[in-house]
């Protein structure tokens, strides 16, 4: 049995100038590397990111383990019937009866030869239409074997194809001629499925050219809200069943309007979403009265995350008011607990934005493990709660600040930067090559009253990748906050403990 058999030894009698095995046989193994390489992609899309698609994922499993044993199986069958055949050729034909006969025989042998390749073509259909599942549904950083699998069922299905060619010119019986002209049919549009399938995944590894034809290498922050507003929607209604609404509690004490608009913001998109959130304005209030505000929410069982809105009034000293925040409520990671536990690994809020800047990496499946990360910006909201996250996957990350020393340097020596500086056009196209993926944190208001972030327009034509600012990451921070709110809800009415990464 192939099955039993090394590879090299396989190799060896397939380069042999024996009959058997021959092509007929590296059809169907054809096929089992298809259905192996199918399998190996369905099992990399498991997890909490694909639990939506776990009743697809699991069939195509099985199914797999069972096309590779058919397929070896074939293998076995292509051989043995193969060589029926050349004995059939070897009767002898000195006499009128023998020649019938050995035609006869002749005959029946081709026609049951040709039961590998039906199958082949069978086998790589259903390869084939897993495969077109897992484009869609396939982990993306695996998907490229997709496309092998499905190369994998054209070799097979090509293999097949010629083979039956032969046979059906030498088939005389009418009917199994037509069942044969029917399955090269079939191997045909097959191979053509097979080449869309592969062009779907190209397509899928392909940064999307826009309507003006230029790479679209845009990271917006969209689709990564939109599909983080889906597990906001499932933890309201967990919520809703236990009788709680998560509540959000902002403390506003400035007359800013900018700030004034961005709370109200935030108040509609929680409203939106079914979280409750209550904004707390105070006019000149003293640190006293903001300190005594925020026991009273720790201490309020009905609210569940905290915001002290900056900027505060000049007199008060943030930092006696942030260490105040119940670490459980602190969704904006302001405490400097937060930020030291997550430093230490340990659970714990990290600001949203920080957080942001991770889920926009994990929606476009940008890799980290391993990567160079240049984050300019050292700030406790910011660049040092985002370098304890990005270490924790495992990536290399350079810390900039303002007294960094050739920092076009280093950012060209990563593969992705972040800038959080709050300075317009920092970030230019000397700092960058054609590799970088850019993520613009920065909020600025340029000389035409228009929201930019740090860094200059004509890093969009260089770089890989980049985040847009407006819709890049604040659109993904401020649905982080209600996130965190229904998260916190969810510790805090399951008396767990705090229930983030
Ligand atoms: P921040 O506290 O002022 O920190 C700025 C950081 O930039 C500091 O670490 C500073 O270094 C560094 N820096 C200043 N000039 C530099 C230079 N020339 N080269 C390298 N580094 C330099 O600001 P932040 O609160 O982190 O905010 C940063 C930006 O992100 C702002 O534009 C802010 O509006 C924006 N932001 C956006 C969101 C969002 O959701 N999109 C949320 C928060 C913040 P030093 O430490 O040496 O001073």
């Amino acid at each position: 049995m192939i099955a039993n058999e090394t590879v090299s030894s396989y190799l060896s009698r397939l380069a042999s100038n024996a009959p058997t095995p021959g092509g007929g046989a590296v059809g169907a193994l054809h096929v089992a590397h298809g259905a192996a390489l199918i399998s190996m992609v369905a099992k990399f899309t498991v997890g909490e990111r694909f639990e939506h698609v776990q009743n697809q994922i699991e069939p195509l499993i099985i199914q797999s383990e069972q096309l590779i044993e058919e397929a070896l199986l074939i293998a076995d069958q292509d051989e043995y019937l193969f060589n029926d055949l050349i004995q059939a050729y070897r009767l002898p034909r000195d006499t009128q009866e023998q020649k019938a006969y050995r035609l006869q025989v002749i005959q029946a042998a081709t026609k049951t030869a040709t039961i590998p390749q039906i199958r082949t073509v069978k086998l790589s259909e259903r390869i084939l239409q897993s495969a077109d599942t897992l484009v869609l549904i396939g982990n993306k950083s695996v998907i490229s074997d997709v496309a092998a699998a499905a190369e994998s069922a054209k070799a097979a299905l090509a293999t097949a194809l010629v083979t039956l060619e032969i046979n059906i010119n030498s088939i005389e019986e009418k009917p199994t001629k037509s069942e044969l002209i029917d399955y090269a049919k079939l191997a045909e549009k097959l191979i053509q499925f097979a080449d869309t399938i592969t062009g779907k995944v190209r397509q899928k590894l392909k940064p999307q050219p826009n309507n003006d034809g230029q790479l679209n290498s845009t990271l917006s922050g969209k689709p990564v809200a939109e599909k983080l507003k889906t597990t906001i929607q499932h933890q309201v209604a967990v919520l809703a069943q236990q009788d709680v609404t998560a509540c959000l509690a902002v403390i506003l004490a400035t007359d800013n309007e900018a700030t004034i608009w961005y709370v109200n913001s935030i108040k509609k998109a929680a409203q939106s979403q079914g979280i409750k959130c209550e904004v707390y304005t105070l006019h000149n209030p003293s640190e006293e009265a903001l300190k005594t505000l925020i026991l009273e929410l720790n201490q309020n069982t009905a609210v569940h995350g905290i915001i002290l809105q900056t900027p505060l009034p000049k007199n008060i000293n943030i930092n006696h008011l942030i260490n105040l925040i119940d670490k459980n409520k602190d969704i904006d990671g302001a405490n400097p607990l937060s930020l030291g536990y997550l430093s230490a690994g340990q659970k714990a809020f990290a600001p949203a934005t920080a957080r942001a800047v991770m889920e926009i990496l994990d929606y476009y499946d940008i890799p980290l493990a391993g990567e160079e990360v240049t984050v300019i910006g050292r700030s406790n909201v910011v660049g040092k709660p985002l370098t304890q996250l990005l270490l924790k996957h495992n990536a290399t990350v350079t810390l900039c600040h303002s007294h960094t020393q050739n920092l076009s340097q280093r950012t060209k020596a990563a593969k992705i930067v972040v800038v959080a500086v709050g300075q317009i056009n920092l970030l230019k196209d000397s700092h960058i090559t054609t590799d970088s993926i850019v993520i613009d944190v920065g909020t600025n208001i340029d000389e035409n009253g228009r929201l930019v972030g740090d860094v200059a327009p004509e890093v969009a034509e260089i770089a890989h990748a980049l985040t847009p600012v407006p819709g890049g990451v604040g659109t993904v921070t401020t649905t982080l906050l209600l996130l965190h709110t229904v998260e916190a809800a969810m510790s805090l009415s399951n008396a767990n403990v705090l229930n983030v990464a």
